[in-house]
Formats: structure tokens, sequence, C-alpha cells
């Protein structure tokens, strides 16, 4: 029992260290006093009848959400797992059934009429540390490339990484998480693996796991390296990535709980730190997940682990336990070992398309009958919430494989040629008569569908956090993650299909509620029980010091 919430003033009781020991630790106190208590800020009962069902997420509390649009996004389920009418059923953090009518006695009840009800969006990668830092770089590809341009002058290398991220305390890497967290579960995000790649020492460590945990959602800390500092060396308490066995047995050593380990395990910082993250992570069980992309030089480095002859003993290779980031400009040879062995791929579809990390890898993935989990990657430079991540997987897909299919004629003998993929020059060499309008080619993949963005955004995001088991469907027995999007709303309704609603109309004003492991964290709009203005305050001093630390003028219009 606990008396805050039996008051109406629910807490957090997904930490498994007490709060106590976390204050402990005198260089965190700060930390904690910052944004402590986050869901404690008010009550969080609205008037009656307008009120989530009481204690939700609770053992043994049950509630029905009664006569929503149900895509449950399990095909293995009647009727396809889609159902125009359908009530969910809720005891304590599981969904106990799905289906039309169900009897739940005095259970409590969440009106779905109008809404769609579908599983919370899994994000696989992204840096929750840079919240303070959104928008900054929104111009700005990796590294600074020569040319003058604002573009190639702002860069994520020499800003976010060397500049910025040296500087953080503690205290930053707290607000930072908890902000840019709770900002998500409010867009219906209810699962994130958080790169944090800001352990400068074990006390950054422990503020980002701590944030995660009070933040509430489903959650994979990725235990990665001291970014920015480790190049400068600023680094004198960084116990990168030899601290890993200490925050495992502190933190996660049990499975049931919100949030889980991931050791990062970058190959870009040197075949000895490979060797020796790589090592860590296996020997603790642990997923271990990489950025791969060829700008940073990284192809001969994979082709090397596919052949098992990675880190400085060449004794490292790529394993099922493996989760790559990007993987632009990857080898074949690479690309068939990651399918042989199932490792799994997060392609940040904007973020690369926007920073020159090279073409998002889906119509290779396509063609070799794998498919991706979706990442938003650095809000520095664009937006985390999910419907922009499916609009932009979708548009990326459909713009090459219709280029593809209308270029056909001509052997596709102009493309690929990111340069220059207008219609005409290609159009006027092809014989026949008007309408100039090909069949696709067999080895072309089919344009992606809602579905298809869907199922990328929920379930492939579970498996490749290996949290199938808990969430991305809406299947009886599972944890419920669970979101109810407004389709009564001036920007959807009337309601025609709704897949295609809900990724080609909606945004995060359609997401209405939030059920995060059967516990409501979102309702009727606004989060529930969370002091926005007070983290929002918090953040705003954090990232003052930040860029006061790091020398760069705050200037609302200035361009590089
Ligand atoms: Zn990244």
């Amino acid at each position: 029992m606990c008396r805050l919430c039996d008051e109406g003033r629910p807490q957090d009781h997904g930490s498994q260290l007490g709060r106590r020991d976390f204050l402990k630790a005198s260089t965190l106190a700060a930390a904690a006093a910052a944004g402590g208590g986050i869901l404690a800020a008010r009550p969080a009962a609205a008037h009656d009848g307008d009120a989530p069902p009481a204690d939700s997420g609770r053992p043994g509390r049950r509630y029905v959400i009664r006569g929503g649009y149900v895509m449950t996004m399990d095909p293995s389920m009647p009727d396809h797992g889609e159902f125009s009418k359908a009530d969910v059923l809720v005891e304590g953090k599981k969904i106990l059934a799905v289906q039309p009518n169900i009897r739940a006695g005095g259970a409590g009840e969440i009106d779905a009429t109008g809404r769609v009800v579908m599983p919370g969006f899994v994000d696989t990668h992204h840096h929750q540390f840079e919240t303070a830092l959104r928008s900054f770089l929104a111009n700005g590809v990796l590294i600074n490339d020569g040319s003058g341009s604002p573009s190639g002058t702002g860069t994520y290398f020499e800003y976010i990484l060397l500049t910025f991220a040296p500087v953080y305390r503690p205290q930053d890497v707290y607000i930072n998480e908890v902000f840019g967290g709770l900002s998500q579960l409010d867009a219906g995000v209810t699962t994130v693996h958080d790169v944090s790649q800001i352990h400068h020492s074990p006390q950054h460590s422990d503020a980002a796991i701590q944030a995660l945990f009070d933040t509430g959602r489903r959650a994979a800390f990725g235990y990665f390296e001291s970014a920015g500092a480790n190049i400068l060396g600023t680094n004198p308490g960084n116990q990168y990535p030899q601290d890993a066995p200490r925050i495992k047995k502190q933190w996660f050593s049990s499975s049931d709980q919100l949030v889980h380990m991931i050791m990062g395990g970058e190959v870009y910082l040197g075949d000895a730190t490979t060797e020796q993250s790589w090592k860590i992570g296996r020997q603790l069980n642990l997923q271990i997940a990489a950025h791969i992309l060829s700008p940073f030089g990284i192809r001969p480095i994979m082709d090397a682990l596919a052949m098992g002859q990675g880190g400085s003993n060449h004794d490292i290779g790529i394993g099922p336990d493996n989760l790559f980031i990007h993987m632009t400009g990857m080898s074949d040879a690479a690309w068939q070992k990651v399918k042989d062995v199932g490792a799994q791929v997060s392609i940040a579809f904007p973020i690369e398309m926007n920073m020159r990390h090279g073409m998002p890898p889906l119509i290779r993935m396509q063609q070799m009958g794998m498919e991706p989990s979706l990442s938003v990657d650095v809000e520095c430079t664009l937006t985390a919430d999910f419907f922009t991540q499916m609009r932009s997987c979708m548009n990326l897909q459909r713009l090459v494989v219709n280029q593809m299919t209308l270029d056909s004629p001509n052997g596709n003998q102009n493309l690929p040629d990111p340069r220059n993929w207008e219609l005409p020059q290609s159009a006027v060499t092809v014989p026949g008569s008007f309408p100039y309008w090909p069949t696709p080619p067999a080895d072309i993949p089919a344009p992606l569908t809602t579905r298809d963005a869907l199922r990328y955004a929920t379930i492939n995001g579970a498996k490749a956090l290996r949290l199938d088991g808990k969430t991305g469907t809406l299947t009886p027995g599972k944890e419920a993650d669970i979101i109810l999007l407004d389709a009564t709303a001036l920007n959807v309704a009337p309601l025609n299909h709704v897949p295609n609603a809900v990724v080609s109309l909606m945004d995060r004003t359609n997401v209405e509620t939030v059920i995060v492991a059967g516990k409501v964290r979102k309702w009727q709009g606004n989060l529930v029980g969370v002091d926005l203005n007070r983290l929002r305050r918090q953040l705003e001093d954090s990232r003052d010091y930040i860029f006061r630390a790091a020398n760069v003028p705050q200037n609302l219009f200035r361009d590089f």
C-alpha cells in the first residue's frame, strides 16, 4: 500500500532501487531533487466520470477499454486481430482479452467510442540526453564538409559531441532524459531504447537509469561511451565499458521491471574497445548495439566482424544478440551475415535522409526478406514522434520504388542517381503510347503500405529489443502498452480505414490516452500527475548551463 497513491497522488513504483538508495550518492542528490517525484506533482483525479480507472496497473485491478476500433497488430488472432468494434480487458499490468462485448462485472471502463485502440509505438534508438539541444542542429549534417554552407558548418560531430556533450553533469542527464521521455510518452511511444552515450562517470550512468525508471515507460537503457569527452580526454571519471557488471547487478537483476539493459558496442571507437565492450556484453548476456554507417569508415570493420575477425584479437563476430543502427553503405557479405544470424536492424529514416548517413537501406532489406524497426535518433535535428517516422519511411520507400518502376522499361539505366531522379529524361526514351505507365518488374518490392509502416513501428521494434514477449501487439497475456487515438478529430474524420488514417493523417494531437503496463499515464489529452511547467523550467536551466559551459552563445535566430 502507498499512502500517496491512495490519496490520488500516484507514485512510480517501477524502480527497483528505492529513492533513498539513490539519494545516497551525493553527487546525484541535485539530480534527484531536480526531477524527483515527477509523478507526485498534483492529484490525478478529474471530475467523477472523467477520471481514469482507479489504481490502473496495480495487481488485480480490472478495467475494460470499451467499443474502440481495435488494431492489435497480431494477425494470428481472430479476424487477423482487426476489429471495427471490440473491447480490451486489462487486469493489473496485463491484457486478459480482446474481443467484442466483453462482460467484466464491476470492472472500470474507458469509453473508446470513436478511438483507435492499438499498441504503443516502439523506438529502437533515441539519444534522449540531447533534449535540451532540440532543433539546434536542424540544418546540420554529421561532420564538417569544408563547404562553408550552413549544413556543412554546424555539424553533429563538432557541436553536439565535441562541444555540448562533454559539459553535461549528472543532473543535466537526468532532466534531459525525463523530459524527452515524457514527451514521447505523450506522443504514444511507450517503449524506447535510450542510447544515452553520456557516461562520463558512474554518476552520469545512474542518473540516466534513474530517469528512465522515473519516467515510467518501458525502456532499454543503452550503456554507451562517454561521447565527446572520450575524444577530448576531459572525463577522468569515465568507467565505460568496465562499469557494465556493476550497473547490471545494481539496476537490472530482475527481468520483471519496465527497464532493462543493452550494451553499447561502438566499433568506431577502435578495435580494442570493440574487443572489450562486446566481450563484457556477451558475458553479461546483454544485447550489443552499435551505430553502423559507411561515413564513419565502418564498412571494412563490419566486413571483419562478418567474418568473425573483429576486435583487437580478431575473434569478435556478429551474432543474434546484435542490434545494428542505420546500416547504411554496408557490403553484400555483411548484410548476408546479419540476415543469417538474425541480428536486428534499426533505421532512422528522417535523420539518415537529413544528416548524410547514406540511403536508408530498406529496399535492400526487403529484397533480402528482412524488415527493420524504426528509430528517431536525435531531436537536436528532428522530432521524435512516430507519425513522422512512419510517414518518412513510407515516403522514402515509395519514392524509390515508384521511380524504379517508371524507369524499368529503360532497364533502370538512369537509376540510381540521387542527384537527378526526375522523370522526363527516362520517359522520353520509352517506346509505346500514352499513358506511360509500366507494370512493376518482379524484382522491385511493392510500394510500402500503412500496415507495413505500423508493423515496423510496433512489433518489429519490440522484437528488436527482445521485448516481443511483453509488448508490440495487443495479444492477451502481454503487458498492456496501449494507446487510444482520436479518430473523430478535425484532421481525421470521417474515418474510412483504420491503418491508413493512423499513418497518413494522424499526429501527436490525436494521442488521447496512453497506457503503460496497465497504468494510465495520459488521460484525455494530458499526462497524468506530471508538473510540466516545473520540469520545463528545470530543462531550461539545464540548457542555459550547457550552452554557458560549452561557450556557445544562445541566439534564437543564429545560423552557422
Ligand atoms: Zn544514433
